[in-house]
């Protein structure tokens, strides 16, 4: 059997190289590296395959976030509400811009926040709330458009681990994570279900003005050249990476599908097992894209299994392993009365199984029948 990885980037790379090494190629042959057509076109692509009016590329999905939060001409102290439990970037980058988060805690279910915990933390200097659909699955967004539209906060969605999931609304009808807040962000990080070949990321949104403010943010503030309207970044997807997302573009729904079977096979491997919960299915099939496929494990065991995966070889992850609130670099931020019972008891239960588009029948065979033998 091949060695199984946590991701398998050169597996994915092998089948399409021919096609990433020509446009690789054509690239290099016209010199133009930054802002090329070629960028342009990825663009287009991207919106065309979301259905969304504008994507602004730029170098990484936290900074789509920081120039996200920038357009919303915001004030010093101003309030932004987002998850305790996710990657860094969100409330880094609301605290770089002098910002005040105010965090909120999960559904243990989809290790999503809570949208009714967030009428609770609204004030009046509440101004946006960020939802991250983490590991792939969208957020309750009907709920949180709901306070948003009630509260006059917009909402910037991090989709950067959600590329290509279907957010179903309670009418049935569906629409694309990432094209239902006022803005939405990605990263084409690598390991990301739609991944370059180094650092990338896009904003998104179907607004006319916010997107004619945030392309000029990503460049300097400039809306026309070297006249400075605003004080602005230097963000850019360059044309290597746009050429390499333009080839795996076309591949995203076939990669998400792999996926998605992925974490049927597992599912169905894990169904006797009562110490472990496998991933919650909020609405659809179509909601969830297993950036990570993530167990719960419910008997007090996860760091006994840890060891166990270790001694066998078999890679894991553990996200997260601690909430924002317990942090060294944000923990000052918070008020000590304020309590994450969820975040405390999910960061000790979760741990995240190889997941990628190159997962055979055999590896999941081998990872699962290993699991199972734990409990056994
Ligand atoms: C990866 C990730 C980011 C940051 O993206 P970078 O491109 O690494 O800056 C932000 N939010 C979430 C939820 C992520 O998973």
């Amino acid at each position: 059997m091949k060695k199984i990885n946590m991701v398998d980037l050169n597996g994915q790379y092998r089948k399409i190289r021919w096609q990433v090494n020509r446009e690789i190629k054509k690239v290099i042959n016209t010199s133009s590296f930054v802002n090329g057509p070629i960028v342009k076109e990825f663009q287009n692509n991207l919106q065309e395959y979301l259905g969304v009016k504008h994507v602004i590329p730029c170098a990484n999905g936290t900074d789509a976030l920081q120039i996200a939060l920038m357009a919303l001409n915001l004030e010093r102290g101003d309030e932004v509400i987002t998850t305790n439990f996710s990657f860094a970037s969100t409330i880094e980058v609301i605290l770089l811009l002098g910002l005040k988060p105010v965090v909120i805690d999960i559904d243990p279910r989809t290790f999503n926040i809570n949208p009714d915990l967030i009428k609770h933390k609204i004030s009046n200097k509440t101004k946006a709330i960020i939802p991250v659909h983490l590991f792939g699955q969208s957020c309750r967004m009907e709920e949180i458009l709901e306070i948003a539209n009630k509260n006059n906060l917009q909402v910037i969605e991090d989709n950067a681990q959600a590329l290509g999931s279907k957010y179903k609304f309670s009418n049935s009808q569906k629409q694309m994570s990432g094209t239902i807040g006022d803005i939405a962000t990605t990263s084409f990080y690598p390991t990301k279900n739609l991944g370059c070949y180094g650092d990338g990321g896009a904003i998104l949104t179907n607004s006319d003005n916010l997107a004619y403010k945030m392309r000029g943010i990503v460049n300097h503030g400039m809306y026309e050249r070297y006249y400075h309207d605003e004080i602005g970044v230097n963000s850019r997807l360059d044309s290597i990476q746009a050429a390499i997302l333009n080839v795996k573009l076309k591949y995203l729904d076939k990669y998400n599908n792999r996926r998605q079977e992925a974490a049927l096979l597992y599912n169905s491997a894990f169904q006797n097992i009562q110490q472990i919960e496998v991933p919650f299915i909020e609405s659809d099939s179509d909601s969830h894209v297993y950036h990570q496929y993530t167990l719960k494990i419910k008997n007090g065991k996860r760091d006994k299994l840890v060891d166990h995966l270790s001694k066998k070889n078999i890679p894991f992850g553990i996200f997260y392993p601690l909430g924002f609130h317990e942090q060294k670099a944000y923990k000052q931020d918070f008020s000590s009365d304020i309590d994450f019972p969820v975040t405390n008891n999910v960061k000790n239960q979760v741990i995240s199984l190889p997941m990628h588009t190159e997962l055979t029948k055999k590896q999941i065979k081998f990872i699962s029948n290993t699991i199972i033998s734990f409990f056994e």
